[in-house]
């Protein structure tokens, strides 16, 4: 496909060494190949823990899942970088978080038994440990993106509490989401994305991938670019086969 405009984005994969459990990698590898697929360039950073993050660069940042004590590593790097991501938040650049990295986008999260961890408050949300780890299948629907169906699968102790000014990603109809009271799944706010739901997350939710590629466009263009439509008849058989499925 042309690019006439030699598009691209730059990723910043934070700690993937750490937080990359359940193929979360395979988010970034999604938005690589959608951009690729249509002649946009896409450089990827890792960024592991002592490493510097330059955020006039990146258009997009990405954290995987990790266990707690994965989780304890990350939260003390990340009150390094706490100022400069939240600016970079209020530059439009895009995060997409999965469950434990995104808990650690939050205030913080107390796991049982342990110190808690703090988070570098991108968002206005908490973590708690809950009684009982929810596993299973998760179809939800996104306001925000068509169609608005979005499936994946949680595997999590943490309830994830939303503050006023942040909204769900989603609303759960099949598995718990957030904190399996509220019916809410994940958190958004300006271009901050987080979920329970890995899988991983995009491949099966392509019209999700192409709305965060199209917000990392923005942020570097400064301006609205169409996305040249995709053949997604296997990512749409993957999602179709997970809806509404528990386990
Ligand atoms: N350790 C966190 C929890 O259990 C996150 C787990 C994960 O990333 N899947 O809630």
């Amino acid at each position: 496909m042309e690019n006439s405009k030699n598009l691209k984005i730059n990723i910043a994969h934070l700690y993937p060494k750490l937080l990359n459990i359940y193929g979360d990698w395979g988010n970034v590898l999604t938005i690589k190949k959608r951009c690729e697929w249509r002649n946009i360039e896409v450089e990827i950073d890792s960024i592991e823990i002592g490493d510097a993050i330059d955020i006039k660069k990146y258009d997009f940042y990405f954290l995987g899942g990790g266990q707690d004590q994965q989780q304890i590593e990350v939260s003390k790097e990340l009150q390094k970088h706490k100022s400069p991501l939240q600016e970079a938040r209020d530059e439009n650049a895009v995060f997409l978080a999965i469950c434990g990295g995104y808990q650690l986008l939050g205030h913080y999260y107390q796991p049982h038994n342990a110190e808690k961890l703090l988070g570098i408050s991108l968002i206005n949300a908490h973590t708690v440990a809950g009684e009982k780890r929810f596993i299973g299948n998760v179809t939800a629907n996104c306001n925000f993106v068509t169609p608005q169906s979005i499936v994946g699968f949680e595997n999590h102790s943490g309830l994830t509490y939303l503050g006023e000014d942040v909204e769900p990603l989603a609303i759960v109809s099949t598995g718990n989401g957030n904190n399996g009271q509220d019916k809410t799944e994940g958190a958004k706010y300006k271009n901050v994305f987080g979920t329970y739901l890995h899988g991983s997350f995009l491949p099966k939710n392509p019209q999700f991938a192409d709305y965060l590629i199209s917000k990392a466009l923005k942020k570097r263009y400064k301006e609205e670019i169409e996305l040249q439509t995709l053949d997604d008849y296997f990512e749409i058989s993957a999602h179709n086969s997970l809806v509404n499925k528990k386990y």
